[in-house]
């Protein structure tokens, strides 16, 4: 449970939960499962299904240290335990922060640590979230924005800036793709960071406005205020707010009163007004430095002009190196090039999920049955909706609406009602 849990199994089947901290009622959450601990230091451990538990706690045993590089960022970790409990693949979300123990899709589990990002999200959710909390679902991006950018702040403290540079591109790419089919939609209202869900599903505002250009927002910010001003402000604001919630409104005017202090010049740079209040991605959005991309994008064009891949450059190269160099290819790529990437780094045996994730993807486009078996198990074992989403929808979008509907009806079952939600709708074509 989201509160202080026993550690061991008993026989009786009865367990005691302890919380003292108050919390909001969206960060109540019970597991219930054979289920076992291991410790990774005195604060931090691990709960998994007993088959996993070797494998996770392998994968997260830099999360002890995680914890003490937030805390010399941001401040103390108020909340006793820091514990992760691995679920079963139904789950439908990457990881929810539930307070002691973060909730995670056992899809981050790559054998190499290097998808435990997302544990650094979590985590930074017990400072922007679960201790300074929105007021109301219009007020999201104040939960998921500021644990974005503290996200990276804290990856990048853990790896380079190089390393965090690439994260801020891809997350800005998926911004640009959200606000673009948001202007498809006629829907810009949903781009400005204060939104409004008045008689709406609060789901309707879980897309990447509130996570990617709220982050962006507080990065523009730092850019004008340097990183030691904005460090200490941030610091201050959680310690002013701690246990306590908190509206865009408010926000705007503590930032006001503690970090432009009626400076007008950046006042002006600041544009606060127009990131929260305005549509899309300002023009004065900050841009992260592409170096390491652009090594990549050389790559890809070498590969896109006839050379083989055996004779690319990719040493050393990192997930999110290989998900850039996949995810810029044209679409769809022929199944000759298909082949001649698979067969020199073997993307549909891939154990990592995002990459064979974005495979997948560009396998359905380009026809490229040979990984069509692998598609199939895929969706059968995984039930994270981020990854079933993009390839549902791409057999909607290539008119293979029938092997969509005959692999989704298959493993129905095995997902979560949430995820079953979106592809009743959008696979199955139901009313909701
Ligand atoms: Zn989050």
């Amino acid at each position: 449970m989201s509160a202080e849990n026993p550690q061991q199994k008993n026989d009786s089947g009865i367990y005691h939960f302890h919380m003292d901290i108050p919390i909001p009622a969206y960060l109540m959450a019970l597991a219930v499962g054979d289920v076992e601990f291991r410790a990774i230091d005195e604060r931090t451990g691990v709960y998994a299904d007993p088959v996993m538990l070797d494998k996770a706690h392998n994968e997260f045993a830099e999360v002890g240290n995680m914890v003490d590089v937030a805390e010399s960022l941001y401040g103390p970790y108020r909340w006793g335990r820091y514990d992760i409990l691995v679920l079963p693949s139904g789950f439908p979300l990457g990881g929810m922060e539930n307070p002691k123990l973060t909730f995670a899709t056992p899809t981050i589990i790559a054998g190499d640590r290097s998808l435990t990002n997302l544990i650094a999200h979590e985590l930074a959710h017990n400072w922007s979230g679960n201790l300074v909390t929105n007021a109301t679902w219009n007020d999201f991006w104040l939960n998921e924005g500021f644990t974005v950018y503290f996200e990276r702040r804290l990856t990048e403290k853990m790896t380079d800036k190089s390393y965090a540079d690439m994260l801020w591109e891809l997350g800005y790419q998926d911004l640009e793709k959200t606000t673009e089919g948001m202007k498809e939609e006629n829907n810009m209202k949903d781009s400005h960071l204060k939104i409004d869900l008045k008689g709406r599903d609060p789901d309707d505002g879980l897309t990447d406005i509130a996570y990617e250009k709220g982050a962006l927002f507080l990065k523009h910010i730092e850019n004008n205020v340097g990183r030691e001003r904005m460090d200490a402000f941030l610091k201050g604001y959680f310690d002013a707010h701690a246990f306590s919630t908190i509206t865009t409104e408010k926000f705007i005017d503590y930032l006001n009163e503690n970090l432009v202090k009626g400076d007008k010049a950046l006042a002006e740079k600041l544009n606060i007004a127009g990131w929260v209040y305005g549509p899309g991605v300002p023009a004065d959005a900050p841009k992260a430095d592409r170096e390491r991309f652009e090594k990549v994008d050389a790559e890809r064009e070498k590969f896109l002009a006839g050379t083989a891949p055996a004779s690319l450059n990719t040493q050393n190269w990192t997930t999110h190196e290989w998900l850039h160099f996949l995810r810029k290819m044209p679409k769809p790529l022929s199944n000759e090039q298909m082949a001649a990437l698979d067969n020199q780094y073997n993307f549909t045996t891939s154990g990592n999920s995002e990459i064979a994730d974005q495979w997948y993807v560009m396998a359905i486009a380009a026809n490229y049955e040979k990984a069509y078996p692998a598609i199939d198990d895929f969706l059968g074992r995984v039930g994270r909706r981020k990854f079933l989403e993009p390839l549902y929808e791409e057999m909607m979008n290539t008119g293979k609406e029938a092997m969509a509907r005959d692999i989704y009806t298959k493993y129905r079952a095995n997902y979560h009602p949430l995820a079953q939600g979106t592809f009743d709708k959008s696979v199955l074509k139901q009313k909701s």
